[in-house]
Formats: structure tokens, C-alpha cells, sequence
């Protein structure tokens, strides 16, 4: 820490990203990429972009709005594209939560650190023994809400019936229904926008579309919540896209067969990997995203975390309470399954 870090940042706790080895040979199942590469229409087009980096991207990303909005059947004016969802949910935390925030006990790490970061007040709400998220204890909580859906690290996901339930009881009050994982099994919240204008979805590019590399994600919302979005945007930086992420983006949002076809492939594998580790002892919860969040009664989460990453197979373990037994697996290959599988077969043998 130098001298000249203001005080208010000098206990902030960093969000702790999933390892990222830059070398090889790892079976990489700790932050639910997509195992499949980009659709084989993203690298012409990124690379037909890279011939005009000379030239800043449109600050409007015009093109790329248009295919959001006619993807989602909206309007351009109710899409927003950020650096991530990420960027869009640090956007939220900033100037959306005037009366602070509200989120699960077990749910994406970044929320807290957003708070944190712009000194957000955090009203924090424990899931239920089964790490389900009742709506009721949702219910009139003045500020604003964050629902991961499905729920990361448990895989859990709310019916849309139940985020009307949320919306309906906070009238007033912004919700963020944020759909990472939603590609993988789950209901949007989409259909609500027509009526609830306290709804902003979040989505990413980084888990369904293969382009955690790229940095995209999207919101979408009422008119003037995007156009909030926007004022925070061409407050910190207009060109929070680049030039080939857009072209990346829109390449794999029109390959619709392509996406079609990967989010359908992840889906039978978890139902098998479900199944296969079931047979081995672990118990899995009713996963909807790309990853299986697991236990196995008598075994230490870290042991099991430590002895896999000495096999070179990379899961997610948190030294957190409620969770410190359990494993969040991402979703691989069928090979690379089938790898975790025996090096899990081999661990529990000895
Ligand atoms: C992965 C993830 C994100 C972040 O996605 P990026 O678009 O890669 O920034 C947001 N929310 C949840 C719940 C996630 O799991």
C-alpha cells in the first residue's frame, strides 16, 4: 500500500478470481468458461476489426444494440453493452443503489465488493438449509435487490414466477436479475420487462457464447434505466468496447445454430456428470448453469480441492461458511469429465 491510497480503500477486499494458469495441461474446471471455442464466425470477423484499431470503436455500438435488441425482441434503447457484466453490475452498485443493496448470503462474490467499493450498504439475506432462496424474505426490503439466476456458486435458479413475486413486492425498489448461467436450463425474467420497469436483466457473453476472453455482457431494461446506464458509461469511459469484442459479439449472437448446439451439449453433459457423481457418493444440488456444486459427506472440501489440483484438474473451492465442504465443477468437455471423473475414482481409492 503506498502513501497516497485514500483511506477508504485501504481495507477493500479485492474479488478473488478462479485461478487462471496461463500454461497447459490442466483440465479447467474452476470458472465456467464454455470448453467449446468462439463460433468459427467470430475470428474472421475479429480479425477484420483488428485491420482498424487505428480508429476508436463506435461509442454508441450501434450495430451490435440492433442485433441485442432484435435477438431479445426490444428496442435498441432498452440494451446496454459493457465490459462485462461486470463493468454493468459495478455500474448498478454506483449509481443504482441509492438506498443500498440487498442479496443472498451465498451468491456471486463480486456483489460485496462492489459495496465495498462505493461504499454501498449491504443488507445481506442467508438462504435457506437447502440453499434455496424463499422470495418471501425478499419482500419490501427498500432498496435495491440482486438475484443471480441461477444462483452461482448452487446452481439453484428461481422460476419466473417467483422473480415476479420480487418484483410485485418492491415496487419502487430496482431489481437485478443477473443471467449469467440462464442459457444453460433456466427461465428469464425477459417476458417482465413489457410490465416492470424496477427490472434490469444482466447477461454475459462469458459462459454460453464462449467469449469470456472478449469481455461482453449485456443489460436490459426500461428506457430510462439503460439511459442511466449510459450516463455512468460517458462518465468513466464511451469506448468501454473495443472494436473486436463488438465484432466477436455480433458474429456469435447471429450464429444462432452454433449456440444452439454448445448450450445443448453442456446440458446432457451435467445430466451425465450428475449422474456419474451421484454413483461416486456426491451429492449435487438441482444444478441449471454450467457448473455442479457438490459434497460428499465425511470429505473435506479443501482436501478434495487440493488433491484434484495435484492431478492438474482445477474446480472451485471457497473457506466460507455454510460452503467450505462443497465444490463448484464447472461444466467441461465429455473428455473432460470423463478426466475429473477418474482422477475423483483415484482420490477416493486411496
Ligand atoms: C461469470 C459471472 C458474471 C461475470 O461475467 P463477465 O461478463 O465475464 O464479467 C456475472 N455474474 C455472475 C453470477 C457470474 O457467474
Amino acid at each position: 500500500m503506498s502513501l497516497y491510497l485514500d483511506e477508504r480503500f485501504s481495507a477493500l477486499e479485492p474479488y478473488t478470481p478462479g485461478a487462471q494458469p496461463q500454461k497447459t495441461g490442466y483440465v479447467k474446471l474452476n470458472t465456467n468458461e464454455s470448453p467449446f471455442p468462439p463460433s468459427p464466425m467470430v475470428a474472421p470477423a475479429v480479425a477484420a476489426e483488428a485491420e482498424r484499431l487505428n480508429r476508436y470503436p463506435d461509442p454508441q455500438a450501434a450495430d451490435l444494440l440492433e442485433a441485442f435488441a432484435g435477438w431479445f425482441g426490444l428496442k435498441a434503447e432498452n440494451c446496454f453493452v459493457g465490459n462485462g457484466s461486470d463493468e454493468i453490475l459495478a455500474f448498478c452498485f454506483q449509481a443504482l443503489c441509492p438506498n443500498g443493496a440487498a442479496f443472498a448470503d451465498l451468491t456471486y462474490g463480486f456483489y460485496p465488493v462492489y459495496c465495498q467499493l462505493y461504499g454501498v450498504d449491504a443488507k445481506i439475506i442467508p438462504l435457506e438449509n437447502d440453499f434455496s432462496l424463499n422470495v418471501e424474505t425478499y419482500a419490501g426490503l427498500g432498496r435495491s435487490i440482486f438475484i443471480a439466476n441461477p444462483n452461482a456458486p448452487t446452481g439453484l435458479a428461481l422460476s419466473r414466477e417467483e422473480i415476479t413475486k420480487v418484483l410485485r413486492s418492491n415496487p419502487g425498489s430496482l431489481v437485478v436479475v443477473d443471467e449469467a448461467y440462464v442459457d444453460f436450463g433456466a427461465e428469464s425474467a425477459l417476458p417482465l420487462l413489457k410490465e416492470y420497469d424496477n427490472l434490469l436483466i444482466v447477461g454475459t457473453f462469458s459462459k454460453s457464447r464462449s467469449l469470456a476472453g472478449a469481455r461482453l455482457g449485456y443489460a436490459l431494461g426500461s428506457r430510462e434505466l439503460i439511459s442511466d446506464l449510459n450516463r455512468i458509461k460517458y462518465s468513466f469511459n464511451p469506448y468501454n468496447l473495443n472494436r473486436m469484442t463488438m465484432a466477436a459479439g455480433y458474429a456469435a449472437l447471429k450464429d444462432e445454430s452454433y449456440f444452439e448446439d454448445c448450450r445443448r451439449q453442456i446440458m446432457a453433459v451435467r445430466a451425465d456428470a450428475t449422474a456419474a457423481l451421484g454413483e461416486l457418493g456426491f451429492e449435487c444440488t438441482d444444478s441449471k448453469a454450467n457448473f455442479i456444486f457438490v459434497c460428499r459427506p465425511k470429505l473435506g472440501g479443501e482436501q478434495l480441492y487440493t488433491r484434484l489440483w495435484k492431478k492438474n484438474v482445477l474446480v472451485r473451492w471457497w473457506n466460507k461458511p455454510r460452503i467450505k465442504n462443497h465444490l463448484r465443477i464447472t461444466v467441461g468437455s465429455r473428455a473432460e469429465m470423463d478426466q475429473l471423473l477418474s482422477a475423483l475414482r483415484e482420490i477416493l481409492s486411496n
